[in-house]
């Protein structure tokens, strides 16, 4: 079967590889269509210290059962849970099996899903009645509806996001989920624009707008009651805890690349919430599920293109020069 494989930074290729082993309770799929985010460019380039090379990437998945297993039966259209968990460490036992401490992502520290067929655990799939599309963005969707479930946003929080990337707007659609009201915050207009059409009330562009006043303004002088940080530069980190309200929760998603050096006075002063936020448990994939089921999420505007499989390596390279110019790549396999 064919397949997509990184070799080394700024190199992909479609190689033939050998049918998976499909091991003890494993169900093959046929994938039909695979999203590429960010952390898959960061592996192209050889930015992600998970990965080694060669390594096929690839986590945000619609595929297809061959053979039925259970209750599935074969033909069955389903999204996929790409992270494992142990069951021993100290988050599985404290039934946080998203944030194990041994987790390996599907096309990260094992090999993903740019291939024809790929076999995996039972409970690991989500049937849902949705198209090939909508069942790639249910991954991405969950990362940010996580945030706000950790942030235990409800209606009556006014919630802040920095960052309307696709981990961003996930964290958007959550909120209004939710029923918060959402102020996003993001340098890229058309960003801005497509977290409006996924339910933010208020948007607010850094580059040409004060966040600091912004948020004020919209927020009675208070603050938003939580922010959501979905950037991972030392600015938005330390933004995130300047501007959210006193006693106000804010939640961290964005991976920091460098330290960030904090004015920690605020975290005691403010009695803040810090929180981590790290992948997503199965409720919020089955939350993902209904939003995407009630045509509630803008996933025509939340995808760029989509192109077959064997021009998945000119993809990456034209992503790779010229990222501000894609939103979301799906490839094609079916
Ligand atoms: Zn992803
Ligand atoms: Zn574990």
């Amino acid at each position: 079967m064919k397949a997509l494989v990184l070799h080394k930074p700024g190199h992909a290729s479609i190689e033939t590889i050998p049918m998976p082993e499909r091991k003890n309770g494993t169900v093959l799929l046929r994938v039909q269509m695979v999203g590429l985010c960010g952390s898959d460019l960061n592996s192209f380039r050889g930015l992600n210290p998970l990965v080694s090379f060669p390594r096929i990437p690839g986590h945000e998945v619609s595929a297809t059962v061959v053979q039925g297993h259970g209750d599935l039966q074969a033909g069955t259209d389903v999204a996929l849970n790409p992270y494992t968990s142990c069951g021993q460490c100290a988050s599985c036992r404290r039934g946080r099996p998203n944030a194990c401490q041994f987790n390996q992502t599907l096309g990260v520290q094992r090999d993903g899903a740019l291939t024809e067929f790929i076999a995996m655990p039972r409970e690991k799939l989500y049937p849902a009645k949705l198209t090939r599309k909508e069942l790639c963005l249910v991954e991405p969707l969950t990362v940010g509806f996580h945030a706000a479930a950790r942030g235990h946003v409800t209606a009556e929080d006014t919630v802040a996001i920095f960052g309307c990337g696709g981990v961003g707007l996930g964290a958007v659609a959550g909120s209004n989920a939710r029923r918060a009201r959402t102020i996003c915050i993001d340098v890229d207009d058309g960003k801005l624009q497509l977290a409006r059409a996924a339910g933010a009330a208020h948007t607010i562009n850094s580059l040409t707008q004060s966040v600091h006043e912004g948020l004020l303004e919209l927020t009675d002088g208070r603050g938003p009651d939580v922010v959501i940080e979905a950037v991972g530069t030392p600015a938005t980190f330390r933004a995130a805890v300047e501007e959210v309200a006193f006693t106000g929760r804010v939640v961290y998603m964005g991976y920091a690349k460098e330290p960030v050096s904090y004015e920690t006075r605020l975290f005691v002063q403010k009695e803040l919430d810090v929180l981590g936020s790290r992948n997503a448990l199965p409720e919020d994939f089955q939350a993902v599920i209904k939003l995407l089921e009630a045509g509630k999420f803008p996933v025509n505007d939340a995808v760029s293109q989509i192109v077959p499989l064997e021009e998945g390596p000119d993809a990456f390279r034209s992503w790779s020069e010229k990222p501000s110019h894609f939103k979301k790549i799906l490839i094609s396999l079916g």
